[in-house]
């Protein structure tokens, strides 16, 4: 900077000194031969009265020694005089008196006067002809002597005139002029040096600590002593800007790390930046946790965070999984891309996982196999675990196909993180909610359905059962005098044989199978796309066996066996209603009951009257 300030300036003086310098030249070269066609015109006016005189006088022998004289002048070369063909013809033509160049000849025909200049490095000359022409006037009457038109021309004097001198004058002014020159630029160079180079300094300083500042590297300038009161007045005023613009970008960056816990994250070389991008993020995350503040469901949270990954992170392989410790329940709630890699084994074992286990983040990158689960050994893996409720996890598994891809993604996993612990809440309320909602369908001391479910699920299996032409076999259920168990040990023990019913219910029934509790000890299954009623049959009887060999520990080592009673009744084929289908069953219940109890009583029509009721 400072040395182009110093050479531009430097040129500029020589630029201007060469653009004078050949102004003078040329100005004095102009002057030089204006002057000499001045002075010839005098000298050819003397020359002309003289001539006249001389022929007036008819003494023009003498003409020779008159020009020899003039010729004699300072700065003149050569003198001649030309004679027209006019004066030729008039006089005997005399042969030194001819043209001696173009020059010459062309003023004789012309009658105008005509100039050339003849420059060399040293000298300078113009040669000048100027003409005679013939004039009649009161003083001079050139047509008394010559028989010839007015204004013809007679002849011609010509001249050649030495300007060198002035030349030389210019030449001396160069000299003069690349004398100040040098004094300037040597002066110049004096004062850049003294007083120019500290603000040339400063100026770079002010550049670099902005420069630096802009990349967080805060300092401040130290002005020179030589700077004005001004310059330094201004100095330090820039550094309590600087020192106050690092204390609040400082500020600010600590700030959002603590937001965003951003510090681990690789930093640029631009704090402002960075900082408009965190906080940018944090606008983005603010946004999505008030998004999904309104969600209805956990679907519609799992849904939301998807998009974001997709979108916004540009993630293109990943699935929510989540994990519950104590029911041993793992559930793929959703895939986006190829789909989850975890083995199947997993699913029977989800305490295994080791991203839940650990509740750290598993990734592929430096023991590949540190997820035995992960099947697929071409591509990458990176795991998160986020805590949603008392037990249960939630477990994003991200699956990248190069190492490359996996670096990316784990530098934005920070901010996923982000993303995933404002989730957490949201979800924690949402899976407390379907707790809640489940619970108002389940038996509390068995874990079987209740009454109302039955009651909700009808709704949609009744038709379907229809629309498929399906079979329902409904069994009602009742323990064989379960009030003496509770008279004889207590409501604790008539909660474990009913408990210990659910279990052999549930062992014996395929999954697809309906266990409700009905009432106290009263149970009905609905045994769904049952084949036929002797199918069902078959099915009420195991259960009947299986209940009446079961041995219930009671205390001290006692042991209990208990019986159930059975009524069956088949839908469609007993009613078109589903509420007659369960009366019908209840009917056959009581005549099993009726009939000695521990046996499956089918439904048939005429038990409607023969039932005793009371
Ligand atoms: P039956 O062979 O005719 O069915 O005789 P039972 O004694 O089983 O019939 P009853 O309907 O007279 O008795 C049912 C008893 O079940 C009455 C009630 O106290 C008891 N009970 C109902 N719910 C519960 C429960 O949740 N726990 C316990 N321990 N007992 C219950
Ligand atoms: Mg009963
Ligand atoms: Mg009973």
């Amino acid at each position: 900077m400072t040395k182009n300030i110093i050479f531009g300036s430097i040129l500029i003086i020589i630029i201007l000194s060469i653009s004078i310098m050949v102004l003078s030249l040329y100005n004095l070269r102009t002057a030089g031969i204006k002057s000499a066609i001045h002075n010839a015109e005098s000298i050819s006016e003397v020359i002309k009265g003289g001539l006249t005189s001389y022929m007036v006088d008819e003494n023009m022998d003498k003409a020779d020694t008159f020009l020899q004289s003039i010729s004699n002048m300072q700065n003149i070369n050569k003198i001649w005089l030309v004679r027209s063909e006019f004066l030729n013809k008039q006089f005997s033509k005399e042969s030194y008196k001819t043209p001696r160049d173009e020059i010459d000849k062309e003023v004789i025909s012309t009658g105008e006067l005509k100039y050339k200049i003849n420059e060399t490095i040293t000298s300078t000359t113009v040669r000048i002809s100027i003409p005679y022409n013939a004039v009649s006037n009161r003083g001079v009457d050139c047509l008394k002597c010559h028989q010839v038109k007015q204004g013809s021309t007679l002849g011609a004097i010509s001249l050649e005139i030495d300007i060198t001198t002035l030349k030389q004058i210019g030449i001396e002014s160069i000299y003069i002029i690349m004398g100040i020159v040098l004094i300037s630029i040597f002066f110049f160079l004096l004062f850049t040096k003294r007083l120019l180079s500290p603000y040339l300094e400063l100026y770079n300083d002010f550049r670099n600590n902005i420069d630096e500042s802009l990349i967080g590297k805060f300092s401040k300038i130290n002005p020179s002593p030589n700077l004005s009161k001004e310059m330094i007045q201004i100095t330090e005023d820039f550094n309590k800007l600087i020192k106050q613009f690092k204390e609040t970008s400082i500020g600010i960056d600590e700030k959002l790390q603590g937001f965003i816990g951003y510090k681990t994250l690789k930093k640029s070389n631009d704090p402002i930046n960075d900082s408009q991008e965190i906080i940018d993020n944090l606008s983005n995350l603010f946004q999505f946790k008030k998004q999904i503040e309104l969600d209805n469901t956990k679907e519609e949270i799992y849904s939301r965070l998807s998009q974001v990954f997709l979108n916004k992170f540009n993630i293109k392989n990943f699935s929510f999984i989540e994990i519950n410790m104590l029911s041993h329940k793992m559930e793929n709630i959703l895939n986006i891309g190829e789909g989850l890699y975890c083995k199947d084994g997993i699913s029977e074992n989800p305490e295994e996982c080791r991203c839940a286990r650990t509740k750290n983040d598993i990734m592929s990158i430096d023991f590949h196999n540190s997820c035995p689960f992960f099947e697929k050994k071409d591509k990458f893996y990176y795991c998160i675990n986020i805590d949603i409720a008392k037990n249960v996890y939630l477990i994003v598994n991200f699956v990248c196909d190069t190492k490359e891809e996996l670096d990316i993604l784990k530098e934005k996993i920070i901010f996923i993180k982000n993303y995933l612990s404002e989730s957490s809440p949201a979800l924690e309320v949402k899976l407390l909610m379907n707790v809640l909602k489940e619970s108002t369908f389940i038996d509390g001391l068995t874990g079987l359905y209740n009454r109302k479910f039955l009651e909700e699920s009808s709704k949609k299996l009744i038709p379907q059962a229809l629309r498929e032409k399906t079979k329902i076999g409904v069994l009602m259920l009742d323990m064989d005098h379960f009030k003496a168990v509770n008279d004889e040990y207590g409501h604790d023990i008539g909660d474990k044989v009913l408990i210990e019913l659910a279990r052999i219910l549930n062992e014996t029934l395929r999954d697809s199978d309906l266990i409700i509790r009905y009432g106290g000890e009263e149970f009905i299954v609905l045994l769904v796309g049952v084949k036929s009623e002797n199918d069902a049959l078959d099915v009420a009887n195991k259960i009947g066996e299986n209940v009446r060999n079961n041995e219930i520990n009671v205390y001290a080592g006692n042991k209990l066996r208990k019986t159930i009673s059975c009524g069956l009744s088949m839908f469609p084929d007993d009613a078109s209603s589903f509420e007659t289908v369960i009366k019908n069953a209840d009917i056959a219940l009581y005549e099993a009951k009726d009939s000695g109890r521990d046996k499956v009583i089918r439904f048939k029509d005429d038990q409607v009257t023969s039932v005793d009721l009371f």
